[in-house]
């Protein structure tokens, strides 16, 4: 790793609150470079080849400056998860955010329990704030149609429906039936996935996390060759990571969408004593570094540290033999 000016590799492990996304803890590991701290955090089930774009962004991140910020904080969303509508209504109004970003479609749940969950939120934020909600593509276009309907009556008018559906083809059938806003998300893994999307017209909007598009000025350009609007999301990373997700945010020509960055209180703890936690709906644009006390509280046992560096290690294989944006795709 020497050629890179990489001075330090500390694995990490911190658990998280509650299961999101099937994991119950992130993994990875912290580097430092020149220019500061970069995350390698990508999910245990990515093959070393998808890891390596990961891996690409955490060597930009210690590596280079961020690109210039236009702003000196970033809104975010809070998220609410598949619960009741009375819990709902009290994460919301505990969140301090004006923007609500309302989990729908769960395996097992009724569309009506959607419905009830939507209208507390609305309710919990006032008529100023913006609902929005995420299905991870669990419906098909019919499905969608009639359920947007009701969920943006309910909603009072929402902001954007997220990925609704799995497919590009989907989403593009539904873009034209439907008068509610669509954003991609699931959809944009690779860089050229929201150039596909805008060629087709698929979506309003999409959402890039800097990980899986390889680092922040990566993530600029290919926002700007997409042509559409941008909400930057995290992969559920620690403040280190967050922050390469928040100048990606602070440095975008436009931001009209409150980011899904807010997502360190899903962990139980950090690697710093000052998280870029949401304040008054906002979360401060500034690099992150650990603090060698929690680093060495999350510093995981010998074996499992091993694995992550050898993971890092593969990653690395790949990147370095890789053409530039020419890595193919084996997430599991
Ligand atoms: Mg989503």
């Amino acid at each position: 790793m020497n050629a890179t000016g990489i001075e330090q590799l500390r694995p990490f492990r911190v658990p998280m609150r509650r299961r999101f996304r099937g994991v119950t803890e992130r993994t990875g590991v912290l580097l430092q470079g020149p220019a500061g701290w970069g995350e390698f955090s990508p999910f245990p089930e990515y093959g070393p080849v998808y890891a390596s774009r990961w891996l690409a962004a955490a060597l930009d991140a210690a590596g280079r400056d961020f690109p210039a910020a236009l702003r000196d904080r970033v809104p975010v969303n809070t998220t609410v998860p598949a619960v009741d509508a009375a819990t709902a209504h009290r994460l919301v109004a505990a969140s301090g955010c004006t923007t609500a970003k309302v989990k729908v479609a769960e395996p097992g749940q009724e569309l009506a329990a959607d419905v009830d969950r939507v209208a507390a939120v609305r309710d919990a934020l006032g008529p100023d704030g913006a609902v929005r909600v995420d299905a991870n593509g669990a419906w098909d276009v019919a499905t969608a149609v009639l359920a947007i309907a009701r969920l943006d009556r309910a909603a009072g008018g929402l902001e954007y429906v997220e990925q609704p559906c799995r497919t590009l083809e989907e989403l593009r059938d539904l873009r034209r039936r439907v008068e509610v806003a669509l954003a991609a998300d699931e959809s944009v893994r690779t860089a050229e996935d929201p150039l596909r999307i805008a060629g087709l017209d698929a979506a309003d909007v999409i959402v890039v996390k800097v990980q899986p598009l390889g680092g922040v000025a990566r993530a600029l350009e290919v926002v700007a060759t997409a042509g559409l609007p941008a909400v930057v999301s995290s992969a559920l990373e620690t403040s280190v990571g967050l922050a390469a997700g928040v100048a990606l945010a602070a440095a975008l020509p436009e931001l009209p969408y409150a980011c899904g960055l807010g997502t360190a209180t899903l962990l139980t703890s950090d690697v710093t004593d000052r998280p870029l936690q949401p304040v008054d709906g906002h979360l401060e644009v500034r690099r992150v570094a650990p603090e060698a006390a929690l680093m060495d509280q999350h510093t995981p046992e010998p074996d499992a540290a091993g694995e992550l560096l050898e993971r890092l290690s593969l990653a690395w294989g790949h990147l370095s033999r890789a053409a530039p944006g020419g890595v193919a795709d084996d997430r599991a």
